[in-house]
């Protein structure tokens, strides 16, 4: 743990140095002979780790990428296996989810790297686990990547699972969001905190399936945000890619939907990087 620890030092330092500020008056050039300078000085100091094998060099090796195990596609309301995670046509609710798509199985090494992400927040691992997600999606029963593609993007709005404010801060971030956010950029689909929570909720982990649903419920709004034009000037925010990092029983990404199809989405699909 400690080295990834480094490695977050890192990235928060090199944040710091290299945002244009007034306490720093350099140009745009020096800014990058600076910023490659310190690169290679913090890696050397604090070299980035594997979260699976340890070896160092890079935060998710090929070999370990290659252990992560895939999941099944389900329907995300009964759960059995359906093509490409597309709800079954018989389990289709009016403010149900469209449809699941997950990245692997909550095992290490892919487990290691969500809680690293979730507690420690290393950027560069966001960026290497959304890689890894889109290039097993394309390969992978893409249904949802290729809806996108026909409709070039457009009415597609990015939402993270929000957390609770005071959670934010204590922890300094989403790691939903930031997921989020990346996999916005690399789709080129416009991003959204679009949803907040609007009470605290005890933490889901001990709790079993009808205490989640419980816990969660009326928890979630919608955000002025949501109602910023996504594209043209129109306010089409018709197709949702919902992200979280982990699907348990869903009973949190039910919910969000609900409240999401309730201001008028027209299609919510959740995309986790586990199940
Ligand atoms: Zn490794
Ligand atoms: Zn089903």
């Amino acid at each position: 743990m400690f080295p990834i620890r480094l490695a977050v030092f890192k990235e928060q330092f090199c944040r710091y140095y290299t945002s244009p500020s007034k306490y720093i008056n350099i140009t745009l050039g020096q800014n990058q002979i600076f910023v490659l300078m310190t690169n290679w000085i913090l890696d050397i100091l604090f070299p980035k780790k594997c979260v699976g094998c340890k070896k160092e060099g890079t935060y998710f090796c090929n070999s370990c990428v290659g252990n992560i195990l895939q999941t099944d596609l389900v329907c995300p309301r009964c759960e059995r296996l359906a093509m490409g995670g597309q709800t079954h046509p018989v389990c289709k609710r009016r403010y149900g989810l469209d449809g699941l798509w997950s990245l692997g199985i909550y095992q290490d090494p892919l487990r290691a790297a969500i809680q690293i992400l979730k507690y420690q927040g290393a950027k560069g691992l966001g960026e290497i686990l959304v890689d890894i997600t889109l290039e097993y999606w394309v390969k992978y029963q893409p249904f949802v990547l290729d809806q996108i593609k026909k409709d070039r993007g457009a009415g597609w709005v990015v939402i993270p699972v929000p957390l609770y404010w005071w959670r934010n801060n204590s922890r300094g971030f989403n790691q939903a969001s930031l997921i989020g956010q990346i996999l916005s950029k690399k789709l080129g689909l416009a991003f959204c905190e679009g949803l907040k929570r609007v009470r605290y909720t005890p933490s889901q982990v001990k709790l079993k399936g009808r205490e989640r649903k419980k816990n969660v419920f009326g928890v979630f709004e919608i955000t002025t945000n949501y109602q910023l034009p996504a594209s043209q000037g129109k306010p089409t925010m018709n197709s949702i890619l919902l992200i979280d990092d982990v699907w348990t029983t869903g009973s949190t990404l039910k919910e969000c939907c609900y409240v999401l199809k309730r201001s008028g989405a027209k299609k919510v699909w959740a995309l986790t990087l586990a199940r």
